[in-house]
């Protein structure tokens, strides 16, 4: 058993101020494997107050400065590799090849693409009689979930260190093991003191803290709506910055010059990778009437490469999920999608066979759902696909946007011109065509209810910044 009960603060691991602790569970074994802080206020004003002393040093380091502790940094991670890997594995119940693959990988992308986008990056720019100032906003408080444990904290710190901006940083409570290697990794490539600070706690404790803290100049937050919305309300009394990466209900429209078997392989990797633990992930599969039945066949095919079980077995493509709270509420979404008269074609309530113990969902489908269900309108989070079907491109078109969300959206298809009349229609913040791989560079974030800010390359590093106008000079 892990006992972890140290935070980070000022350049030293030190004791809570308090003496709580919270439990982190194995979701595929469902035991105990280790204890960390639940830290407190007075926590969160020490590392504030370390951020802030380094603010003014730090800040003013030169951009060249910032490229060499990136790259340090994303040498020292690529040495962790293994215990990233193994942690990841352990708190999150991720597949050994998806923790190497996904997770370890997306976290070290991140440090790199920063470093590289520093090179271009301009802090000051010249506009007639006026110098445009860049400046790092001050000290950053980032608050992440359990989702995807490397990359929601690699690509806030990556921004954050490149801005020259000071962080007061709380993982998730359920997966706190990767930041708490990220620090270690901090520790190794000489990050200086107060730069980062780490505490560890609930979300209504150091959560709370941060998001109201006076001396606090922005809030990078990733995770639910709901608590975005406290977060928000708390930043609005001592008027900070929020950035916000929340959740999606994205659609994948399949366009019927497309190959459906290449689709339903798409359509089912993107919606049970991370076992539906994504917020980009589509849920809501679009397909046409004429379509469907041939859609239906070809993903019926496909269905068994996507397996859940045991993250430690090379077969599996999926793990459990989380956490027993998550569980319980995909159990319910599944059941209310029965209820309200979706069609089953595979997978449902309960345990898939021989995994009783752990958080394990069998991969589900719906078909003939209604864009009104609330398996259509709310974000499950978990390997649950709707599909949904249209008569035209602008019914499909129309069905895409009728959603509180605009995280991303997801387009297969042959025509050049359809596919880009798509990719414009769809108002969210990515657009994917034909499943391309991943860029670290382009701009990461939802229109609508799925947040406010871009993340990832230039734009985010914007996010740290403030702008200042020095006018009058010659
Ligand atoms: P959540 O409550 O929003 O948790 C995200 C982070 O916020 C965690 O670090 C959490 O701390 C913290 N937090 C909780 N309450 C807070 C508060 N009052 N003030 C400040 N920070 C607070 O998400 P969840 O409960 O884990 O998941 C619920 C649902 O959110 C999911 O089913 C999914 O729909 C959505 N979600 C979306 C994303 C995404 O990437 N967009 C990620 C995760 C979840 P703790 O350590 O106490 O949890
Ligand atoms: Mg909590």
């Amino acid at each position: 058993m892990r006992s972890d009960l140290l935070h980070f603060i000022d350049g030293e691991w030190v004791k809570s101020t308090g003496a709580d602790s919270i439990e982190v569970l194995n979701p595929a074994t469902e035991e105990v494997i280790g204890t960390i802080s639940n830290g407190t206020k007075e926590d969160v004003d020490l590392a504030v107050k370390a951020a802030r002393k380094a603010f003014p040093t730090f800040s003013q380091t030169t951009k060249e400065e910032r490229i060499a502790l990136l790259t340090r940094i994303a040498d020292e991670y690529e040495k962790r590799k293994d215990d990233f890997v193994e942690m990841i594995t352990q708190e999150l119940g991720a597949p050994i090849i998806m923790s190497e693959k996904v997770h370890y990988n997306m976290g070290l992308a991140h440090f790199r693409q920063v470093a590289k986008e520093l090179e271009t990056f301009e802090f000051t720019e010249k506009r007639g009689p006026t110098l445009i100032r860049k400046e790092a906003i001050g000290v950053s408080g980032l608050i992440t979930p359990w989702n995807f444990p490397t990359n929601q904290t690699s690509t806030k710190l990556a921004s954050a260190f490149a801005a020259g901006s000071t962080v007061v940083l709380k993982p998730s409570e359920l997966t706190p093991y990767a930041a708490l290697i990220l620090t270690e990794v901090f520790e190794a490539a000489g990050v200086p003191k107060g730069v980062f600070n780490l505490v560890n706690g609930s979300g209504e404790t150091v959560g709370d803290a941060i998001s109201s803290h006076p001396d606090i100049d922005f809030v990078s937050f990733t995770g639910s709506g709901a608590v975005g919305q406290k977060i928000s309300e708390n930043a609005a009394k001592t008027i900070k910055r929020v950035a916000l990466e929340l959740g999606g209900k994205s659609p994948l429209i399949v366009l019927d010059d497309y190959d459906m078997k290449k689709a339903a392989k798409i359509a089912a990797g993107n919606v049970f990778a991370n076992s539906g633990q994504v917020c980009t992930a589509a849920t809501r599969t679009l397909v046409s009437k004429a379509k469907h039945d041939e859609f239906i066949e070809a993903l019926k095919g496909v269905l068994p490469r996507f397996s859940v079980g045991n993250p430690r077995d090379e077969k599996t493509f999926y793990g459990p999920l989380v956490a027993e709270k998550q569980y319980d509420r995909v159990q319910d979404y599944i059941q209310k999608g029965l209820d309200e008269g979706a069609e089953l074609i595979a997978g449902g309530t309960g345990k898939p066979e021989g995994l009783e113990t752990g958080y394990y969902v069998k991969p589900t489908v719906f078909t003939n759902v209604k864009n009104d269900m609330t398996i259509a309108q709310e974000e499950i989070f978990g390997p649950v696909m709707s599909i949904i079907t249209y008569d035209t491109l602008e019914e499909a078109i129309e069905i895409a946007n009728d959603t509180i969300y605009g995280l991303a959206g997801y387009v297969v298809g042959e025509d050049e011109e359809t596919v880009q009349k798509v990719a414009s229609s769809i108002r969210a913040g990515r657009i994917s065509i034909n499943n391309p791989p991943s860029d670290f560079s382009a701009p990461f974030g939802g229109y609508k209810q799925s947040g406010v800010g871009r993340e990832w390359g230039e734009y985010g590093i914007e996010e740290y910044l403030e702008i200042k106008a020095v006018v009058g000079v010659s």
